[in-house]
């Protein structure tokens, strides 16, 4: 699907809705969580709409293979070596926006298990 005209990270993509961007690519954007969790919480994002990371793997796993890279890209540009890669999937594992993201978390030691 290219976009949802209710979807909020669309909206982000198509520069509806302002967003703190630190990184593009031909299919991706990062831009920083407007609520951080960590020193880094950026969210990385494929420019079209897919509702979750399942979703993304059957209909366009290279472009989750380059979600994946730009997120370690974006680790490296913030100078973290260790860093947690976060695909909430489902409102009961903490997904609130129903456009794939994942939470490049890092800057601080991590816990575990995650709450
Ligand atoms: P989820 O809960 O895994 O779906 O993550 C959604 C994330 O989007 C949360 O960490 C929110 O803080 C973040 N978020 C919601 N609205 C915006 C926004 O407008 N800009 C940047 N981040 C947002």
């Amino acid at each position: 699907m290219s976009a949802d005209a209710d979807c909020l990270f669309c909206k982000i993509a198509g520069g509806q809705i302002p967003a703190d961007v630190v990184r593009e690519s031909e299919r991706t954007l990062a831009f920083r969580d407007i609520s951080p969790q960590a020193p880094t919480h950026v969210l990385v994002i494929p420019r079209e709409h897919h509702r979750d990371v399942a979703s993304l793997a059957a209909e366009s796993p290279d472009t989750l293979a380059e979600l994946v890279r730009e997120a370690a890209a974006v680790a490296a540009a913030e100078g973290i070596e260790a860093y947690r890669l976060v695909f909430n999937t489902g409102s009961e594992a903490g997904q609130s926006v129903f456009h794939v993201h994942v939470h490049v978390l890092g800057g601080r030691a991590m816990t575990w298990p995650p709450g």
